[in-house]
């Protein structure tokens, strides 16, 4: 993507021709923009000429939602069925193929909620989903089990065991809203549940998850953005996957919203025939950076039902990641994660940098195959921090230490379920193993700030 100009900035995007005569203060309100979507066949076909596996995804009775707001509409290209816009609204008859390990709730995030729509699976911060509604639809969604259909949204009465539930639990700093989209619902509603969730203690910073500014930048008003700067700080991640996608409208909606002081993410899905590719990626990122939008993560596709036709192999990604880390500035490389089927979060992967290592050197390659050496300090003490670091606040991460626990010295292994009773293989106690502290490791966990101990401490 060449500089945005400011011409092109003060541009519009041009309309499909079935909208050609509607005004301009019809065409510029979100509320028009929502309730003119297009969902049947009849319409589609006035301004797309469908192929016959789009006519049998449209027509479909199972299907997941289908809506597109005119303006996203109007950026499909009517004669191309390989349009990268086209593609990711409108349904084609594989959407209903099945495909092996697809599931239903692929990041079993039902099974993580506490609460109905609060998935808290990391140790401080939790995913609200606050409604089942968005502007239109994706057909790869992660979740087409809920989204879309208005009877699955969440009540109020959800919505105060969520609040309750943030309330009683302080370990819990960062509540990212999703969905479902949070700028569809009602400006009241957002309002009340933002002032809510800000008036919690503990709750240190606010996230919004939404397409709202992609699929309908006309939502992005002034008084949205007034009403969201009360809750600072308050941090927006949108989700672009194309450079199609960077208009002269998502322009103008991201400068609003950095003018209100919200720091703006994207997060992209990866996608096959629509961008696994790394130079529609560089073209991507370098719009998203012109628009002050940091992108955040690159998604592996989820395995869930309605998106096997969507998914590239890993390895995409991580030569998406080697053709961005270098080749271009840091702040336009996402992180490519592969969210863990079955629910175990985000997993980030990417390409080898360490080639080798021996004590006081590590062999590392650039992105050009330089490689170099860096040599270790000799003398470095990791133990000197500590009287410092006893001055921090500890976070609690009860039964979530994880690997860094390993590291710190406070456990030796973790081990898979039933490790302990498979490895009994059915024997009885008997003089050999009847007596635990010979497992237990000497000095392990005995320190609170939990550094390797260094020779000289093992030795005292
Ligand atoms: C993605 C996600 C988060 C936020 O993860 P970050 O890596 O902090 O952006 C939190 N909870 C759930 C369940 C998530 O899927
Ligand atoms: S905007 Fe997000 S939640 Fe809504 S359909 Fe697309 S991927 Fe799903």
């Amino acid at each position: 993507m060449s500089k945005l100009s400011r011409d092109w900035v003060l541009g519009s995007t041009p309309r499909a021709p079935i909208w050609a005569d509607v005004p301009a203060e019809k065409w510029n309100d979100w509320r028009w923009q929502l309730s003119h979507r297009v969902n049947d066949l009849e319409v589609l076909e006035t301004f797309i000429n469908l192929t016959p596996e789009e006519i049998e995804g449209v027509s479909a009775e199972d299907k997941f939602r289908l809506d597109i707001t005119p303006y996203f509409a109007s950026l499909i290209d009517p004669n191309d069925p390989m349009c990268p816009v086209r593609q990711q609204v409108i349904p084609k008859g594989r959407e209903l193929k099945a495909f092996e390990s697809m599931m239903e709730d692929s990041l079993a995030e039902d099974r993580h909620s506490p609460v109905p729509g609060l998935v808290h699976r990391y140790p401080d911060r939790v995913l609200m989903l606050v409604t089942t509604q968005c502007a239109s639809y994706c057909r790869y969604c992660t979740r087409s089990r809920i989204v879309g259909d208005s009877a699955a949204t969440f009540s109020k009465a959800e919505f105060q065991l969520q609040l309750d539930y943030l309330r009683k639990t302080p370990q819990v700093r960062d509540v990212l809203l999703s969905g479902g989209d949070a700028l569809t619902m009602s400006p009241r509603m957002l309002d009340y549940l933002l002032s809510e969730l800000h008036q919690i203690e503990h709750i240190e910073i606010i996230r919004i998850g939404s397409r709202v500014p992609v699929f309908m930048p006309q939502r992005v008003t002034d008084e949205l953005c007034d009403m969201l700067a009360q809750y600072h700080p308050l941090w927006i991640n949108i989700h672009v996957n194309h450079p199609k996608e960077i208009t002269p409208e998502l322009y103008r909606a991201c400068e609003k919203l950095s003018q209100a002081g919200i720091p703006l993410g994207n997060q992209s899905v990866l996608l096959a025939g629509i961008n696994d590719s790394v130079h529609i990626q560089r073209e991507l990122v370098h719009g998203l950076v012109q628009m002050r939008v940091r992108p955040y993560y690159l998604y592996q596709c989820d395995l869930v039902e309605g998106a096997g036709h969507f998914r590239t192999s890993v390895s995409k990604g991580i030569e998406i990641i080697e053709g961005l880390r270098g080749h271009t500035s840091g702040y336009a490389v996402p992180t490519y994660v592969v969210d863990a089927p079955g629910g175990g979060g985000k997993i980030p992967v990417g390409p080898q940098y360490v080639i080798s290592q021996a004590p006081g050197k590590v062999v590392l390659r650039n992105f050009e195959g330089y490689i170099t050496t860096y040599t270790e300090a000799g003398d470095y003490d990791p133990t000197a921090i500590r009287a410092w670091e006893a001055r921090v606040e500890k976070r609690s991460e009860p039964g979530q230490e994880g690997v860094l626990s390993l590291l710190e010295g406070k456990e030796l292994s973790i081990k898979p379920e039933g490790f302990d009773s498979t490895h009994k293989r059915g024997g009885s106690e008997h003089r050999l193993n009847r007596d635990e502290s010979k497992w237990t490791p000497y000095h392990a966990g005995a320190d609170e700030t939990a550094i390797p101990l260094t020779a000289s401490e093992k030795t005292e």
